[in-house]
């Protein structure tokens, strides 16, 4: 048995994450093989899990930056 829509959604992380059996992969593609609402809702979700790495990255620079700021108002109290 396939599984649902809504399994779908549960099993997409693990999906891409590597983590489900190779038997559970092939009930996956196979549903999204016939199901286009489960393909566009995976291509967003790749799309978003691409995209969460940047996020981080930025807020890591900006957090960077304000040590850097605050370094140099320290600097010139002394
Ligand atoms: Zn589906």
């Amino acid at each position: 048995m396939l599984p649902s829509c809504r399994n779908m959604t549960e099993l997409s992380s693990e999906y891409l994450a590597g983590k489900l059996s190779w038997s559970m992969r092939l009930k996956f593609r196979l549903h999204l093989m016939m199901c286009i609402h489960c393909r566009r809702y995976l291509r967003q979700f790749q799309l978003m899990l691409r995209l969460t790495p940047q996020i981080s990255m930025d807020e890591e620079l900006e957090e960077k930056q304000i040590d850097l700021i605050a370094q140099k108002i320290k600097q010139a109290r002394q």
